[in-house]
């Protein structure tokens, strides 16, 4: 009896595991499938970008044949293209590092993102632990931001408050894309209120700075008398992804060939985007009323803080140097945590890359008016915070800065 059952197990139990198959045909979908052991339950796979298009860090699959409940594991490795860094091949993979978050981001819908428990290390690999729903999981190296959630973000701002919202197409991309952006200011504004510019995923890997572009709107328009302020005060736009291109084909985008979005700001840029944000920043320049400029990224694994980029002071007016100061102070005091801002920018220059110049900062100080602010925020992405509401944390705190900043001074 007891050796029937046992063959009885061993004959149904290739059986009762279901085949696990493995997509990324979809917005942002991106791995290299290395193996899939349905009798192990086991998943391997590289990330799927090509160097071409940026460093290949990113990766996002869809998993199905998961039951519910039932555990499976997701080993990841580096990929094996060679990279490039400042604009050429290196001959060398990109270390792993960038691919391998502590924990991956994992989701029933595609939507509403959670972590998964912490990976495994080892040496060529990182092993995430997977529970199955009985439906199709989405598991990422962070919480995916596509194109739709730019489309949904807009949808929810302007039914929120059609008389502030004003949603626009900056450009279209080299490869056909619409890059979608909102535009707050209240109707009939005179050409007076100061202008506040926020964009994220110039490099298209770094996707928690969507998240804290969507963490901002969401608070600029809830009921906070900060917030209140602010939407009143100043005219602000927002474009929650700058490279469209890669964001959708699921690449990298730093480094990308020729050069990526942050090394494009010259005066003939490559890519309409830049192009598109460039001639309307200086346009407001011009109006004598370009005041913030936020750049928004995910910064290197080690980097378990968010801090500051900002551009070599002695470039800058005294007037700038003293907006800079105040504003990363008050910076400092409102992104308190979980994710907590270092204090201590760091100051970009020749020595940082061949192409700093090009860096939209460094472009903005240039091109701005005397009292302009620009600064690029590196929110931590390999922490335990680095959740879809761990980004958008930082997005309400770095509002509420930007209030303090704007704020008239009282009477
Ligand atoms: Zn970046």
């Amino acid at each position: 009896m007891k050796a029937i059952l046992l063959l009885c197990l061993a004959l149904l139990s290739p059986i009762t595991a279901a085949e696990l198959r493995v997509s990324t045909g979809f917005d942002g979908g991106s791995a290299t499938i290395e193996a899939i052991d349905s009798a192990k339950r086991e998943i391997r796979i590289r990330p799927g970008g090509d160097p071409a298009r940026g460093w290949a860090c990113w990766w996002f699959v869809r998993i199905e044949g998961l039951g519910a409940g039932e555990q499976a594991t997701l080993v990841l490795h580096g990929s094996e293209r060679t990279t490039r860094n400042n604009g050429q091949d290196t001959g060398k993979p990109l270390s792993q590092d960038w691919a391998m978050p502590i924990a991956a981001a994992v989701s029933d819908d595609g939507k509403t993102w959670r972590q998964t428990g912490l990976g495994t290390r080892g040496t060529d690999r990182i092993s995430y632990p997977l529970e199955g729903t009985g439906g199709p999981l989405w598991v990422a190296w962070g919480p995916p931001f596509t194109p739709r959630e730019t489309d949904a973000l807009i949808a929810e701002a302007t039914q929120a408050r059609p008389d502030l919202v004003h949603p626009f197409t900056l450009a279209e991309t080299r490869e056909g894309r619409s890059v979608r952006a909102l535009r707050i200011a209240a109707a009939g504004d005179a050409k007076t209120k100061p202008a506040v510019w926020i964009h994220a995923r110039q490099h298209a890997w770094e996707s928690g700075s969507s998240w804290v572009a969507r963490g901002f709107v969401d608070w600029l328009f809830s009921d906070a008398a900060e917030a209140k302020g602010l939407r009143e005060q100043a005219e602000i736009v927002i474009v929650p992804i700058m490279d469209v291109d890669r964001v959708v084909t699921g690449d990298g985008g730093k480094e990308a060939a020729p050069h990526d979005h942050n090394r494009d700001w010259s005066d003939t840029p490559h890519y309409p985007e830049v192009a598109g944000a460039q001639q309307r920043m200086k346009a407001y320049a011009a109006e004598g009323r370009l005041a913030v400029f936020l750049d928004l990224h995910n910064p290197a694994s080690r980097d378990l803080r968010p801090f500051f980029f900002v551009g070599p002071p002695e470039l800058l007016s005294d007037t700038a140097r003293a907006n800079r100061e105040r504003f990363l102070s008050l910076a400092a005091g409102h992104l308190t945590g979980p994710l907590a801002l270092d204090p201590k920018p760091r100051v970009t220059g020749a020595n940082y890359h061949p192409l700093w110049r090009r860096i939209s900062g460094q472009w903005v100080n240039d091109h701005g008016n005397e009292h302009t602010l620009a600064a690029c925020l590196e929110t931590s992405w390999n922490t335990r915070h680095s959740t879809t509401d761990g980004y958008r944390t930082v997005g309400r705190q770095l509002g509420e800065a930007l209030a303090a900043y704007l704020a008239p001074p009282a009477p």
